[in-house]
């Protein structure tokens, strides 16, 4: 019996010892003799059995029936997609939920509002390549998935061409050409629909391309599939990030502070056990995040997981998007309200997009 157990020691040893050489961050994890945890379901299967019926997303949340009329209305326009995982942090029964707002079709995303477009930002003319998007000074964001994890109701992109946008390898490899002919280049960003939708093989290959362009420093991913499913922060995931020499931005997209959960928290420590710098982007929404304790609230539980605010963006003036638009006057008082409330380093940026300028503008 000794010799077995002592047998199991060192076989537990010899795995661990392998996991740190290979900078797999079991290491973070408590050191207790179960073997790391595997999800139940890997990703990519939760992601293929997200909720995409919004009669299911009702009865899931317990809605009463007067709710989906308006949820079929507004599916018809942009489909339902929840993963269950960002479900279960969701209360039932409560219309109000803010994670359960960002997700659910309403009615009044039917409605036409003066100002409110299809293409707001106006991507569809500042793409040199397919799939390439080079509007700022040294950084070219990339889109290197048309799918998301999960649909915002808010989303700038709910009317962008995302077919036309998944280039082929073919096409990637003209991309790259792009980015290796200009050499002001220093960065480039990993976007979508949600990057990390993509495989990790295809992931693997294109970050090893870019890590091949002399020029280029840091590679920036644009993601909020880790706060979705976040199983999604797994080995071979981390396996092409630990590998590569560009130094890694994840700019994660959370808008409340209930959607980070201990899963949450957990991928985000894989994550920084890497090296890479965690850093937030949000949205600014109506009856979602729009009180200063809300704010507030988020800014600490980021922290709390390893995050930085960076960005808090007004809403991109999207048509469907209207009802969860916060006037400008609103948001700076709110952002005036939460800098007396916290230390400087969790303030996030107040900015919009405006077509056409060299930046995101400070409101
Ligand atoms: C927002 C954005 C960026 C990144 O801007 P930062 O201010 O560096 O975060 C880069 N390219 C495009 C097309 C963008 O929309
Ligand atoms: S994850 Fe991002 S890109 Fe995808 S629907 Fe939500 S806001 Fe839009």
């Amino acid at each position: 019996m000794p010799v077995l157990l002592n047998v199991q020691r060192a076989l537990l040893a010899f795995r661990n010892w392998c996991r740190m050489i290979t900078r797999s961050p079991a290491n973070v994890q408590t050191n207790t003799i179960a073997t790391r945890d595997e999800p139940a379901l890997g990703w990519q299967t939760q992601l293929a059995q997200a909720i995409r019926d919004p009669r299911e997303l009702c009865r899931r949340v317990g809605l009463e029936p007067s709710w989906l009329a308006g949820a079929e209305r507004g599916h018809a326009l942009f489909e339902v997609r929840v993963p269950e995982a960002y479900l279960q942090r969701i209360r039932p029964g409560d219309p109000q939920d803010p994670l359960l707002r960002q997700v659910l079709p309403r009615h009044v995303e039917d409605d036409t509002v003066a100002g409110f477009i299809t293409d707001p930002l106006d991507e569809a003319t500042q793409t040199p390549r397919q799939g390439v998007i080079h509007k700022y000074h040294g950084r070219v964001l990339l889109i290197a998935s048309p799918a998301c994890a999960i649909n915002c109701r808010y989303c700038f992109r709910r009317h962008f061409p995302y077919q036309e946008n998944s280039p082929s390898r073919a096409q990637w490899r003209d991309s790259l050409a792009y980015l290796r002919r200009d050499d002001s280049i220093r960065e480039a960003i990993l976007s979508g629909g949600d990057p990390l939708a993509a495989n990790d093989r295809q992931l693997s290959w294109l970050v090893e391309q870019l890590a091949d362009i002399p020029h280029l420093r840091r590679l920036r991913i644009h993601t909020r599939l880790p706060v979705v499913i976040p199983d999604r922060v797994d080995d071979a995931l981390l396996d092409w990030l630990a590998r590569t020499r560009l130094q890694t931005v994840v700019v994660l997209h959370i808008n409340h502070a209930n959607e980070i959960d201990d899963a949450v928290i957990t991928a985000c420590a894989r994550l920084k056990a890497l090296g890479v710098t965690l850093l937030n982007q949000s949205v600014l929404l109506h009856d979602i995040n729009d009180s200063v304790d809300d704010l507030e609230a988020l800014s600490e539980r980021l922290f709390n997981a390893g995050i930085l605010p960076y960005y808090l963006h007004v809403l991109d003036p999207v048509s469907g998007a209207a009802h969860f638009n916060v006037s400008d006057d609103g948001a700076r008082r709110l952002i005036d309200e939460l800098r007396t409330r916290l230390p400087g380093f969790l303030m996030p940026r107040l900015v919009r997009e405006i077509p056409g300028e060299a930046s995101k503008t400070a409101l």
